[in-house]
C-alpha cells in the first residue's frame, strides 16, 4: 500500500463539475489500494477576487487580515471536495492549515512552514479516510492564520509529503507535464519524462509557472518524489522531478529553453573607472527595491567605462529616475535605455560535462543574424539578452539546434 499526496490546482477545481471529476480521480487511487491525502487550491480566480476585494476596502490592507481573507478560498474547496467524495461513497475528512496544524513563521502573505503535525492525518488515513487539506495556508505560534505566497499550495503538498514520508507527491495541473519550451512558441516542444530538481529550479526562477519555486526547493531538500501531471487526462506519467544521480547516461545536454519578453536595459555611459562605481550605481537601485538581472561593465577607455544592466520592463522608468538622481554624483555622462529586450536561457545539467555549449548557442544565434547584447551564465544555464523582436525566432532555432525537437 502506497501513501500518495495529490495536489490539485485552481483550474482543476474551477467549478462543481471539475470538483466531482477530482473526487472520481481520488476515489480511483484509493480503490487501487493507496492511502490518499489531497491538497487543493482555491477555485480558479478566487484568490485574485479576494485580494481585489481587500484592496477595495483599504489601500494597503493589513497583512494579518489579508491572510484571514485570502485563506478562505481554499477552505471552500476542501469542504466541497469532501462532500463530492462522500457523495460517491468515499469516507473523507477536511482540514484547514490551522486544524492540521501546519505551523509557520509570522511573515504574513509569504510565511514559511516550520512544522507539520502529521499524527491526526495518519490516524484518519488508517481509519479509511481520504484526507483533504487546504493548500496555501498555515497558522503561526500565536494562532494567526498565515499564507505561503502565490502558488503556495504546491509547497503545502510537498511539505505534507515530506512530513508523512509519502511515496510520491503528485501535482495535478492544467498541463500534462514540464515541456522543453512553451509549445505556443515552438509547436515541436516535447513533454519531458524527467527533469532534475536543479533544472526545475532554474526554469522556475526564469519564469516557468508550473511549480512554485519554494516547493521545488523543499522537494529537493527532503528528497520528495515529485511528479507533475494533468488533471484533465485519464492516462499519462507526467514529468518526474529527479535527483541528478538517478539520471541515465543518455541525458541530453540541454533539457529546456526558458524565455522572458519583459526585460529592459539601462546603460550608464562614461562613468569613471574606479573602485565603488558599481556599488554607487546599483546600491540606490537595490534600495528602491528594483531587482537587477544581468550586469555588464565594459573595459575602460581613457579612464571611463560603460555600465549596463537589465530590469523588468515595468521597473524601467523607476530605475531611470533613481539613476538620474545619482548621475551627477557618480560623474557619469549620460543614461540610455532600451525598453524592448528579451532574455532567452538554455538550461541543462549536461552542461557541466560538455564543452562548447555556449559556443553552439552563440553560433546558432549568429547564423540567424541575432545580436547578443548581454550574457550571463550559471553552472547549468546560459542566458542571453536580445532584441525582443527576435525572441521567438531565437527560441525556435535553439530548440532545433540542441536536438530538443526529437525525442531523446
Ligand atoms: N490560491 C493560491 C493562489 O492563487 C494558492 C495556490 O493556488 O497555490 O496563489
Ligand atoms: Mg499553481
Amino acid at each position: 500500500m502506497a501513501l500518495i499526496v495529490q495536489k490539485y490546482g485552481g483550474t482543476s477545481v474551477g467549478n462543481p463539475e471539475r470538483i466531482k471529476n477530482v473526487a472520481r480521480k481520488v476515489a480511483k487511487f484509493q480503490a487501487a489500494g493507496n492511502q490518499v491525502v489531497v491538497v487543493v487550491s482555491a477555485m480558479s480566480g478566487e484568490t485574485n477576487r479576494l485580494i481585489a476585494l481587500a484592496k477595495e476596502v483599504a489601500g494597503a490592507p493589513d497583512p494579518r487580515e489579508l491572510d484571514v481573507v485570502v485563506s478562505t478560498g481554499e477552505q471552500v474547496t476542501i469542504g466541497l471536495l469532501c462532500m463530492a467524495l462522500q457523495d460517491i461513497g468515499v469516507k473523507a475528512k477536511s482540514y484547514t492549515g490551522g486544524q492540521v496544524r501546519i505551523l509557520t513563521d509570522s511573515a504574513h502573505t509569504k510565511a514559511r512552514i516550520l512544522n507539520i503535525d502529521e499524527a491526526p492525518i495518519k490516524k484518519d488515513l488508517d481509519e479509511g479516510n481520504v484526507v483533504v487539506v487546504a493548500g496555501f495556508q498555515g497558522v503561526d505560534e500565536h494562532g494567526a492564520i498565515t499564507t505561503l505566497g502565490r502558488g503556495g499550495s504546491d509547497t503545502t503538498g510537498v511539505a505534507l509529503a515530506a512530513a508523512l514520508k509519502a511515496d510520491e507527491c503528485q501535482i495535478y495541473t492544467d498541463v500534462d507535464g514540464v515541456y522543453t519550451t512553451d509549445p505556443r512558441v515552438v509547436p515541436e516542444a516535447r513533454k519531458l519524462d524527467t527533469i532534475t530538481f536543479e533544472e526545475m529550479l532554474e526554469l522556475a526562477s526564469l519564469g516557468s509557472k508550473v511549480l512554485q519555486i519554494r516547493s521545488v526547493e523543499f522537494a529537493g531538500k527532503y528528497k520528495v518524489k515529485l511528479r507533475v501531471l494533468s488533471s484533465f487526462q485519464e492516462e499519462g506519467e507526467g514529468t518526474l522531478i529527479t535527483v541528478e544521480e538517478e539520471q541515465n547516461m543518455e541525458q541530453p545536454v540541454i533539457s529546456g529553453i526558458a524565455f522572458n519578453r519583459d526585460e529592459a536595459k539601462l546603460t550608464v555611459l562614461g562613468v569613471p573607472d574606479k573602485p565603488g562605481i558599481a556599488y554607487q550605481i546599483l546600491g540606490p537601485v537595490a534600495d528602491a527595491n528594483i531587482e537587477v538581472d544581468m550586469i555588464i561593465q565594459n573595459v575602460s577607455k581613457d579612464g571611463t567605462t560603460d555600465f549596463s544592466f537589465t530590469v523588468a520592463r515595468g521597473e524601467l522608468d523607476k530605475a531611470v529616475k533613481v539613476l538620474e538622481a545619482v548621475k551627477e554624483h557618480i560623474g557619469a555622462r549620460t543614461i540610455v535605455t532600451d525598453r524592448t529586450m528579451a532574455k532567452v536561457s538554455i538550461v541543462g545539467v549536461g552542461m557541466r560535462s560538455h564543452a562548447g555549449v555556449a559556443s553552439q548557442m552563440f553560433r546558432t544565434l549568429a547564423e540567424e543574424g541575432i545580436n547578443i547584447q548581454m550574457i550571463s551564465t550559471s553552472e547549468i544555464k546560459i542566458s542571453v539578452a536580445i532584441e525582443e523582436k527576435y525572441l521567438e525566432l531565437a527560441v525556435r532555432v535553439l530548440h532545433k539546434a540542441f536536438g530538443l525537437d526529437v525525442a531523446a
